[in-house]
């Protein structure tokens, strides 16, 4: 099989540039390993910059007319008391409120609209094995998919692959690990209707609990001391399903579903950076060039935003043919800033509110910062920008070239 490019990875970072560069007429198949969308490790925020994409892309519509919830703040409970974290109804887009959508209907939709253009496609089950090098320049992948082993010839090679990525470490690009002290258990808890849906996370004595409404259940995660899942278990399911209700107690009757450890699963968490984004063929972004944590919930934003960047580089070059190095850094140059802050950011919140060992200390602290936002609202503003736009917002400057 021949492309111009081989996008590696069908997560929001994959699908957004299969989609851009698709519409402007280059040709690209997306390879994703799994056979669907319906992967509980991703989170389901839709930011207001990315809402600002498809406007410009004109698709917002249909995108608004797919069950979602608006949230138009980010509300915390902390010991008890609840406030906002951020509110986004000053934000300067269209709109002003983060969608919340369950990740696998979100690229449903933008595979839909990606599939419109005949230079767009997409291979489910079929995963990345290999690199393929000659001279030092990557040239394509090698890939097992549901029919056996296929070989993808492309100028480009673009891994969106996630933050375990095989792709990037073939690639032999140097990592920096900032280290992160908290891993994330995920779990279905059953909702009820008088369950209480605006608060996103229940922090007390030190110990976080996110609670993303999914209609008739919440998907939850509860953030561990990195390394502990397995003194979790030994501790035994009742204890488990304690802390989850010590943290929010309303969940008292929906709890007893948690009948089994295959119901709770391990997300490991991490901060890291490719130091070089790219080599001669080969271009990473997303979680593939700097792997997010879930503080702040603003790791999607921030892989969308790489995906929409990268189309505005690379989309005019690689219709005409293949790109050099010095190009394929300019997508770096780009983003580079954006995420060196929000990484900063996202070690700032670990340091101040998950590392210390004390609980009594995190919820101090907690405290101290839920004092700090009531009493300065411009601080919620300001959150609810980095959240809601990040730091460098991209605009869609690529232009639809083929016809759907
Ligand atoms: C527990 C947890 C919760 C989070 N919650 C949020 C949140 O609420 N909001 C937020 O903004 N961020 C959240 N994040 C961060 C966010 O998930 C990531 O930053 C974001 O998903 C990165 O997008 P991506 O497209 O780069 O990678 P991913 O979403 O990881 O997608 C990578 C894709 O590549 C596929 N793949 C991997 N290897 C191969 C291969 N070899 N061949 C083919 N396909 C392959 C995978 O199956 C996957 O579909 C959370 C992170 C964690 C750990």
């Amino acid at each position: 099989m021949r492309a111009r490019c081989c996008v590696v990875g069908g997560g929001p970072a994959g699908v957004m540039l299969g989609y851009l560069l698709a519409r402007s007429g280059v040709e690209v198949v997306v390879l994703e390993k799994h056979g669907d969308f319906l992967r509980d490790f991703r989170g389901d925020t839709v930011h207001a910059s990315t809402l600002e994409a498809l406007y410009e892309l004109g698709i917002l519509d249909g995108f608004l007319a797919r069950p979602h919830t608006e949230y138009r703040r980010f509300r915390l409970n902390v010991e008890g008391r609840q406030f906002d974290v951020a509110r986004f109804d000053k934000l300067p887009t269209h709109c002003k409120f983060i969608a919340l959508m369950p990740q696998w209907d979100f690229l449903d939709f933008l595979t839909g609209e990606a599939a419109k253009y005949p230079s767009f496609r997409l291979l489910m089950n079929t995963e990345a094995t290999r690199l393929i090098l000659e001279d030092g320049k990557v040239v394509g992948v090698l890939a097992k998919g549901p029919e056996g082993e296929i070989k993808i010839d492309a100028d480009l090679v673009v891994a969106c692959d996630g933050r375990h990525s095989a792709m990037r470490q073939q690639a032999e690009l140097a990592l920096e690990d900032f280290g992160v002290p908290v891993d994330v258990l995920w779990m279905k808890i059953p909702k009820t209707p008088d369950m209480p849906t605006d608060v996103l996370a229940y922090v007390a004595g030190g110990s976080f609990l996110i609670l993303i409404d999914r209609a008739d259940y919440f998907q939850a995660g509860i953030l561990i001391v990195k390394g502990a899942f397995d003194k979790i278990r030994s501790d035994g399911l009742p204890k488990f399903r304690e802390s989850i209700v010590a943290l929010a107690p309303f969940l008292t009757p929906a709890i007893d579903d948690l009948t089994d450890w295959d119901q709770v699963r391990l997300l490991t968490v991490r901060i890291d950076r490719l130091k070089q984004w790219a080599r001669e063929g080969l271009l990473c972004i997303g979680d593939a060039a700097h792997a997010m944590s879930p503080a702040g919930g603003i790791g999607i934003n921030l892989a969308i935003q790489d995906a929409i960047a990268t189309a505005n580089v690379l989309a005019e070059p690689l219709r005409e043919g293949p790109v050099s190095l010095d190009v394929l850094r300019k997508v770096q140059e780009r983003r580079a800033w954006p995420t060196r802050f929000l990484q900063s950011l996202q070690v700032f919140i670990h340091r101040q509110f998950l590392r210390p060992a004390n609980p009594d200390e995190r919820a101090g602290r907690m405290l101290r910062f839920a004092w700090a936002i009531r009493t300065f609202p411009i601080l919620s503003s300001l959150l609810a920008r980095i959240i809601g736009m990040g730091p460098r917002m991209e605009h869609v400057r690529t232009h639809e070239t083929a016809a759907p």
